[in-house]
């Protein structure tokens, strides 16, 4: 395996010493995801990668991922400075849905790079548009609008809203509302953490964005009530709550939505960053419940983990309310971008990754539920998309650390809460080795 010139131990020291303090993260140094297997993988529908006219055993000794006709899987690891191979059961937060440096993402992104980089919206691009149709036609919307991170597609949806508030629906000037759901996270930025009720997100970073208005998440009646303010102009929800520690609303609380949002003239703005993208099992989440949002926001594997890319989707009368020059990004939708997300779509659709996340994630949940309740009380999710919550007296680190130990790596929020959300790419064998090492670790703190 590759080593790195520095130990663990050194990296930790020049992050600490260098770098701004805004995580802790847990101590482990990586180096590597991409994996240059040299064992003979079987032949699985999931890998499309570009066939090498070399003979395999020589494709076999090179970093490749795969050879004709045997390709071996890769993308659901990561090995630190040390040589040591992980399972990575946080995805980057669900970025690397596609895994690791998958190879026709990595290959769209060499290719664009040689080509052309960036044109900032001054000009056209021969990749915008395209990407722009394929993205439409594929989740439903008339138009998209590029961004680069999560948190500018949310604040970009929030704009949107107000402009729609006052052109279409007819509100007074700078009198616009958007409604948020307690628990929500939909980023960093001023705006973001004005809706935010999690104190260390908010704390400190005063004075707040005026005009918002925060209702208990999964409460149809609080949310109704908002609703019938004449000024409101948008609520904004993520369909299931991430950073919240997956936070599943009841069934049918999105069709509630949709109802009262249609009912009062308010856009519905579904935050799919985390959850869009096949994580939870579907491309979006509120596909579970059949239902379509005024503006969905995309972001995290929409690059599959290779650059910030995100997306807004909005039909005519939303989108048109932005006109030349009230909005912008000088990266977003730059060529690069573009052809990334494109190839990152298609390889979800491509492998079958909803599918494969909704059929594991069951799977997972079952393995998950044998351990004793005593120790993991809790035990949630939705496709690939879950979380356990430790007993009282079980410190949440201290299992993401003998997890490591143990080959695993997880990331808890919220204390007692710990995120289980591998690549989509992994396979069953591979789940029910993770559902193991999960198991026993926990086992471990019995006594
Ligand atoms: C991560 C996240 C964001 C913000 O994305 P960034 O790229 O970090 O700005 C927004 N919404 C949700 C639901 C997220 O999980």
């Amino acid at each position: 395996m590759s080593k790195s010139q520095l130990s663990s131990e050194e990296i930790f020291q020049l992050e600490d010493k260098h770098g701004c303090h805004n995580y802790q993260p847990l101590p482990v140094a990586l180096c590597r995801g991409e994996e240059g297997r040299n064992v003979w993988g079987s032949v699985t529908k999931r890998c499309q990668c570009e066939p090498i006219t070399k003979p395999p055993l020589f494709s076999c000794l090179s970093v490749r991922p795969c050879v004709i006709g045997l390709y071996l899987m890769n993308g659901i690891y990561v090995w630190d400075v040390e040589g040591k191979k992980y399972y990575d059961f946080l995805s980057a937060y669900s970025a690397l849905n596609q895994g690791h440096c998958h190879p026709r993402i990595i290959t769209a992104l060499k290719k664009q790079a040689e080509k052309l980089t960036l044109v900032s919206r001054a000009f056209y691009s021969d990749q915008l548009g395209l990407y722009e149709r394929f993205m439409t036609k594929t989740f439903g919307y008339d138009k998209l609008l590029p961004m680069n991170s999560g948190v500018e597609g949310g604040e970009s949806a929030c704009k949107m809203a107000r402009k729609w508030a006052y052109q279409v629906k007819g509100v007074p000037e700078n009198q616009a509302k958007i409604i948020f759901a307690s628990g929500n996270f939909w980023g960093r930025t001023l705006a973001a953490v004005s809706s935010s009720t999690d104190p260390e997100c908010f704390g400190g970073y005063g004075p707040y964005m005026p005009g918002f208005i925060v209702v208990p998440y999964d409460n149809v009646s609080a949310l109704e009530e908002a609703l019938k303010d004449p000024t409101v102009a948008a609520f904004m929800v993520e369909p299931i709550q991430g950073e919240a520690g997956v936070v599943i609303p009841a069934d049918g609380y999105l069709k509630k939505v949709r109802e009262l949002c249609t009912k009062y003239n308010v856009l519905w703005i579904a935050d799919e960053v985390q959850t869009g993208l096949g994580r939870t099992g579907k491309m979006l989440a509120v596909e579970h419940e059949g239902v379509k949002p005024d503006i969905v926001v995309l972001g995290k594997a929409l690059s599959g983990g290779v650059l910030p890319i995100s997306a807004v989707l909005a039909n005519d009368p939303v989108m048109n309310t932005i006109k030349p020059g009230t909005h912008g990004s000088t990266y977003g939708g730059n060529p690069l971008a573009c052809a990334v997300a494109t190839q990152a779509i298609k390889v979800l659709i491509d492998e079958n990754l909803c599918e494969n996340s909704e059929k594991l994630g069951h799977i997972l949940r079952e393995e998950l539920r044998k351990i004793p309740k005593e120790l993991v009380p809790i035990v949630r999710g939705k496709g690939l998309m879950n979380a356990i919550v430790v007993a009282k007296g079980i410190s949440a680190w201290d299992v993401c650390l003998r997890l490591r130990d143990h080959g695993l790596l997880a990331k808890p929020t919220h204390g007692d809460t710990i995120r289980l959300a591998p690549p989509l790419i992994i396979t069953e064998a591979e789940l029910r080795a993770c559902a193991r090492i999960i198991r026993d670790v926990i086992a471990s703190f019995a006594n």
